[in-house]
């Protein structure tokens, strides 16, 4: 495989929310192993395009084809291979950490064989295996969102969205965030992740997508750029300072 096999393949995507165009026929590919942060101003449709291209939502028109399956009506076939991790944890409060990761694991036909195995793991690597029977209601939201990660990643799923992961994580959290979304990149998974931070963009994305009225103002690779030259692109591409 190479980083070309396309891996996400959206055409003349609309979203029209009563009479509000959200999205105006988007053309997009994403390759295998892209990191792509998706940048915009509050209301630009970010989390609207990562929704569709979840199968959450459906488009008012156009395509979305995600490792050769479209949605929606391939949904199930692409659920199957991506993990979310949106504003709100999707967790079950009154469940245990291990609890919830076996809850979902279980949703993916993991035998139980692998979900011991995969479990233990994760909650390692998010720094939660000494809460791993604790309820989820005594977490903090940091705990909460690591977890949501390990939940996202239960399936080994090839593509992952990411809807503004650093908000209202501390340093500590934020850094381990960091580290989990490189080691999902280091293994190949495609990743497309909105943020308002672009202080961490250029660390971690390969390339940077900018959304302004409904369309891509801007695309290109920012693995060369510094934070203070995007923050300039992203202010010329929607008229709007950067909040960093
Ligand atoms: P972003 O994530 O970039 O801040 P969103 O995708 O959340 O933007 O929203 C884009 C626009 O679509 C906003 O004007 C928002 O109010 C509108 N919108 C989002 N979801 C809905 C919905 N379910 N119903 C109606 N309007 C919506
Ligand atoms: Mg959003």
């Amino acid at each position: 495989m190479t980083d070309q096999n396309v891996m996400i393949e959206i055409s003349d995507l609309t979203k029209i929310y009563g009479l509000l165009p959200v999205l105006k026929s988007l053309d997009l590919t994403i390759y295998q192993g892209e990191f792509v942060a998706l940048l915009g101003p509050n209301g630009s449709g970010k989390s609207t395009l990562l929704r569709l291209m979840s199968g959450l939502s459906k488009p008012s028109q156009g395509t979305i084809r995600i490792g050769g399956w479209e949605i929606p009506s391939e949904a199930m076939a692409v659920r199957a291979q991506i993990g979310m991790v949106s504003h709100k944890p999707l967790l079950y409060e009154n469940l245990t950490a291990y609890e919830n990761l076996n809850f979902f694991a279980k949703l993916y036909n993991l035998s139980a064989e692998v979900r011991e195995t995969r479990i233990a793991e994760l909650l390692r690597q998010v720094g939660l295996h000494k809460r791993a029977d604790s309820l989820v209601r005594t977490f903090s939201r940091g705990m909460q969102q690591r977890l949501s990660i390990a939940r996202a990643l239960i399936h080994e799923p090839d593509v992952l969205f990411f809807d503004e992961p650093y908000t209202g994580l501390d340093q500590d959290a934020g850094d381990m965030l960091y580290g989990l979304l490189k080691d999902a990149h280091n293994t190949q998974r495609t990743i497309i992740m909105t943020t308002h931070q672009l202080q961490r963009v250029p660390q971690l994305a390969t390339r940077a997508i900018i959304l302004s009225r409904g369309k891509i103002a801007y695309q290109d690779n920012v693995e060369q750029l510094s934070a203070n030259e995007l923050a300039t692109i992203y202010t010329q591409a929607t008229g709007v300072a950067s909040t960093r």
